[in-house]
């Protein structure tokens, strides 16, 4: 479809896709220089910043380190962590908390006035800082929201979803975007992608529902190079029950002592090490494997934290008794949910793409900090070390002077409802070869075709390609077919054409027409 588009040319100014603690934090740090903030959806609201409940990892308790942070960090990426990159962000993490708490965020503190820190899975420290409790999400978004709106460097344009960017002799020149007046087009050589998570392709999740990957699908249709995308974590406790998204019950709960028992009040992973505190692949796949036997799974905290549990948890605790549930009286029903992307748009250490002019930061980023799995809250701190570094490489890159587009299609909105049966099944938390060979040609055909799934689908069939071929089970990725870890850890690199090439290249042509034709 070709429309008249409105076009505003940006006069080289950095532009920013998205306004979650990614977005927002790049573009404090790039003050004073003008930004331009585009965001989908109302400050605030559908970012998974604003729903982050335990925390960020840094190290900054009396017992703690840098090294055991990075040691822990290390262990939980299985292998495939870059080491380098791992240790800047460890040792950068103190500084990215007082840079927050610069910017207004009051992180928990005892009477005497020191940090309070909660304890996670697979970390050997209480490094968690935390705010209002359980809030501390809501609580750094408050806060750098209102930074924001007192910096006047800072344009935010709210209601705009941005569907395509504009590449001009393999340069990013702009970004297309379309709000409630219409189609927009902003040009620009220089874009930050700041689009969060991929949950929402999934049906059980705890992301926004809004968080289904078009900032990879953005970066992917440009051309981008895209790292380790297979690697998606699965949290073993979301509360379950008939709500989508579904609400989280942080680790910060099994810190505190909660264990996860079934109907009969069995602790079923008592034998396994590390038990509810393994690392999270490890307890998501025990409870799955548990529900797929016919039990239900409950967390369990009514002797610990028990009493404590609405002051210390008290979003939580207000979620479960809107629920019917108290739980310091009786167990709360969990299943596991999709919940943070560990792949995404390969970056170096300035947060820069493969393709000039493009940058990504947060969750939509694979800056080779969480390897194969992501030890938990260090997604926060790696949103709040990276902008400044993604700052400081936008800021510091020349101008170059964009081009004015003459006419350019303007993509449908994408929507993956089709999409979350099939990437449920194929892409949860156990994967077998044969089913994501099935799901290819329909994927293929969805991402070939233009309507809502074409997006969605392209980045499905980027991942189950990825899941394809790594024929290993490594961190969060498990193949019930290839259970094993190989000896070589190796990186998975993967643009759109070469998945569209391998995909057709894996499945015989008659699958791929009756696709076509379906
Ligand atoms: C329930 C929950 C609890 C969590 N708890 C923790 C925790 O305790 N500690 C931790 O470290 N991590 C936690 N995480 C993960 C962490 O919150 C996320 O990884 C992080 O907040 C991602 O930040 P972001 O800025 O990259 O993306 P988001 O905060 O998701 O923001 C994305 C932004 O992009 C916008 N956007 C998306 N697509 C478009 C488009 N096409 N056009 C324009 N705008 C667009 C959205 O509207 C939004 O503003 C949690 C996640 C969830 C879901």
């Amino acid at each position: 479809m070709r429309q008249s588009i409105d076009v505003h040319d940006l006069g080289g100014r950095p532009l920013i896709v998205g306004a979650g603690i990614a977005g927002l934090m790049t573009a404090l740090h790039l003050a004073p220089e003008p930004v331009l903030i585009l965001s989908k959806a109302r400050l605030g609201e559908e970012a998974s910043s604003a729903w982050a409940q335990g925390g960020l990892a840094a190290s900054l308790g009396p017992d703690d380190s840098s090294d055991l942070h990075l040691a822990d960090t290390l262990a939980a990426g299985d292998g495939l962590c870059d080491a380098q990159i791992a240790e800047k962000v460890v040792r950068a993490a103190p500084a990215a908390v007082e840079a927050l708490a610069g910017f207004g965020v009051r992180f928990d503190k005892a009477a005497d006035g020191t940090l309070l820190f909660g304890l996670e899975a697979a970390h050997r420290r209480r490094r968690i800082v935390h705010a209002g409790g359980d809030a501390t999400g809501r609580e750094i978004m408050r806060t750098l929201i209102s930074a924001v709106r007192r910096t006047p460097s800072i344009t935010v344009l709210e209601g705009i979803e941005v569907r395509r960017l504009l590449v001009d002799d393999g340069a990013v020149s702009g970004v297309l975007g379309v709000g409630s007046s219409g189609p927009v087009l902003f040009t620009t050589g220089r874009v930050v992608i700041a689009t969060g998570g991929i949950g929402g392709l999934f049906h059980d999740t705890t992301n926004p529902s809004g968080s289904f990957g078009q900032g990879l699908a953005l970066a992917a249709r440009a051309g981008a190079e895209f790292a380790d995308l297979e690697f998606v974590q699965f949290h073993p406790t979301a509360l379950d029950g008939h709500d989508r998204p579904m609400r989280l019950v942080s680790e910060a709960v099994r810190g505190e002592g909660a264990i996860l028992i079934d109907e009969t009040g069995r602790r079923f992973l008592e034998a396994v090490p590390g038990a509810e505190l393994a690392s999270r692949d490890v307890v998501a796949r025990a409870v799955a494997a548990h529900l797929a036997k016919g039990h239900r799974v409950f967390l369990d905290a009514r002797e610990k934290p028990g009493a404590a549990f609405a002051a210390r948890f008290p979003a939580i605790a207000a979620a479960c008794h809107a629920r019917g549930i108290d739980p310091s009286r009786e167990p709360i029903p969990v299943r596991p949910a999709a919940h943070y992307h560990m792949g995404g748009i390969a970056v170096d250490i300035n947060g820069q793409s493969s393709v000039p002019g493009l940058w990504a930061c947060g969750e939509v980023a694979c800056t080779g900090l969480h390897g194969a799995n992501r030890l938990a809250s260090n997604s926060l701190t790696e949103a709040a070390v990276f902008s400044r570094w993604v700052a400081e490489s936008v800021g510091g890159a020349t101008m170059r002077s964009s081009l004015q587009p003459v006419s350019v299609p303007v993509p449908c909105a994408a929507d993956p409802a089709t999409l979350r049966c099939v990437v449920s099944r194929v892409l949860g938390a156990v994967r077998d070869g044969e089913a994501l060979l099935d799901a290819i040609p329909l994927l293929l055909s969805l991402a070939d075709r233009q309507g809502p799934a074409s997006d969605p689908a392209a980045i499905a069939l980027m991942i189950a390609v990825s899941a394809l071929m790594r024929k290993e089970s490594r961190g969060a990725h498990f193949r019930s077919d290839y259970p094993c870890r190989s000896e070589r850890a190796r990186h998975a690199r993967l643009t759109l054409d070469q998945a569209f090439e391998a995909g057709r290249g894996l499945i015989p042509e008659p699958a791929l027409a009756s696709a076509r034709s379906a």
